[in-house]
């Protein structure tokens, strides 16, 4: 039975990187018949936080990601930490170490110096017992080491392949704080174990902790996992991508989804990053994901979180909605009153081709539902030759054209204005691009019928009015 985890550390918003690596676990266990487990690995106690692990478990849900166990916090498993320890003690992998920090630091200073690679001297390796219960005596809280023995650590990884580490260069590391609290590598490793958990699938940036974690699951008997790294998320620009992305907004999941981008959206560009099926494949739903990936099939080379991307993978998933739908979705985007459902449905159907998320319906219907307010300077098209007094002859023209209209079809405005410009001899634009400036108050918006017939005519004649008022 195949068994995965989900172990965040919350101790911030949920990074793009977690949930990409929450998304390729759920992949692999849900094609493969297998469990997963969510850990709340909170065992740094200054920066978690309750509030981060219900993003955390939110940003799931809103993914469609489900699990089967938990949530476990690490801080609730205080007791299992210190069976699995006093097994280690007694068996004498580790050992305590009394060196204070200033005497590791003259160490570190002296290895750089000879070029050495930073590895701990072992100088508290071989203390005798009544050596150690008289440092013990005196005051002094040790932390713990794991007693790096192993000449060699080869694992395959399923997306790496064969990997090798030498014992020489990993430093007997600490498992347990002079505080007492248990570290990262010791809980890590005991709860995979403890859970049963088959199958490791975590960042590259975890690559280097897998030999410690080797070691520890073979120094309590465990039978080792199999292990996945996932490739690095890198920007644009082929840097590594932090805590932000090139543009210094926040790399995480909430992020994205206040931008407006729909989750199935977010799930398919996420699921791209550092896998595809080996063609050009390039939407796919939950379910077709689970079908389709292959664990084999996930890259080494690092993967750009390229955000023209998921703009493209959101419009595909936009335009698939029904505009009630999309509508819907809109509305806690917006920061304006919208009384009236059916115009906004209306308006809505006119800009959902090209809209590439929900955050940006904002601006784009606004004028639609609010007063509009604008600067002359938006009238004159050098292009079209039209300058204020040819802006004001249009607003004319257009009112006069549209007044008595009692069809108020996109088809009727549309033959009423165009009748128009044969009439005056005129260019499209001449008369078209005003009356657009004069309903919307924007450069860039939807046709003018489009628009004059979800304003309906009450509100094109007054606005048509107002603009020659303002010329
Ligand atoms: N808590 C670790 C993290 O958030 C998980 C590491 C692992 O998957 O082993 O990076």
């Amino acid at each position: 039975m195949i068994k995965v985890r989900f172990p965040p550390s919350p101790t911030g918003p949920m990074h793009i990187g977690t949930a990409r690596a929450m998304l390729f676990n759920f992949l692999f266990a849900r094609g493969n018949n297998g469990k997963i487990v969510f850990r709340s690995e909170d065992t740094d106690r200054e920066r978690s936080k309750v509030e981060y692990e219900e993003e955390i478990l939110a940003g799931l849900k809103w993914l469609g990601l489900d699990f089967d166990e938990g949530p476990y916090r690490q801080s609730e498993r205080g007791e299992i930490y210190e069976k699995h320890f006093e097994k280690l003690k007694a068996s004498g992998k580790i050992y305590p170490c009394f060196c204070s920090a200033e005497e590791l630091e003259a160490e570190r200073e002296m290895q750089q110096k000879q070029k050495l690679p930073p590895r701990y001297s072992r100088k508290c390796c071989e203390l005798k017992p009544e050596e150690i219960a008289q440092l013990e005596a005196s005051g002094k809280n040790p932390v713990w080491r794991f007693r790096v023995e192993a000449e060699e650590i080869r694992f395959t990884d399923l997306v790496r392949g064969e990997i090798k580490e030498l014992g020489k260069n990993i430093s007997d590391f600490v498992i347990r704080k002079a505080d007492k609290q248990f570290l990262y590598h010791f809980t890590v490793v005991v709860d995979d174990m403890e859970m049963e958990i088959t199958h490791v699938i975590r960042g590259e940036d975890h690559l280097t902790n897998t030999s410690k974690h080797i070691m520890l699951f073979e120094a309590l008997g465990a039978k080792v996992p199999t292990f996945a790294h996932l490739p690095l998320l890198l920007n644009k620009d082929r840097s590594k991508m932090s805590k932000r992305d090139e543009s210094g907004k926040p790399a995480t999941l909430e992020r994205l989804k206040s931008e407006g981008y729909l989750p199935e959206a977010v799930v398919n560009f996420l699921a791209l990053l550092g896998w595809n099926p080996g063609n050009e494949r390039e939407f796919f739903t939950l379910t077709e994901l689970v079908k389709e990936f292959k664990i084999e099939k996930v890259h080494k080379a690092g993967a750009v979180f390229d955000l023209e991307r998921l703009d493209y993978c959101n419009s595909h998933y936009i335009r698939k909605l029904t505009a009630e739908d999309l509508a819907e979705k809109i509305k806690p985007f917006l920061d304006f009153e919208v009384s009236d459902e059916k115009k906004l449905i209306a308006a809505v159907k006119l800009i959902q081709e090209r809209l590439k998320n929900l955050a940006e319906a904002k601006q784009q219907l606004r004028f639609f539902f609010t007063e509009i307010d604008y600067r002359l300077d938006l009238f004159p098209h050098t292009k079209m030759q039209v300058g204020l007094p040819e802006a004001k002859n249009a607003l004319i023209a257009g009112l006069a054209a549209l007044e008595g209209l009692e069809d108020w079809s996109e088809a009727a405005i549309q033959a009423a204005l165009m009748e128009k410009v044969t009439q005056l001899g005129i260019k499209n634009g001449q008369l078209l691009w005003p009356i657009r400036v004069a309903l919307t108050g924007e450069k860039f918006s939807p046709g003018v019928w489009e628009i004059a017939r979800v304003l309906g005519k009450v509100e094109t004649l007054k606005r048509l009015q107002q603009g020659i008022d303002k010329l």
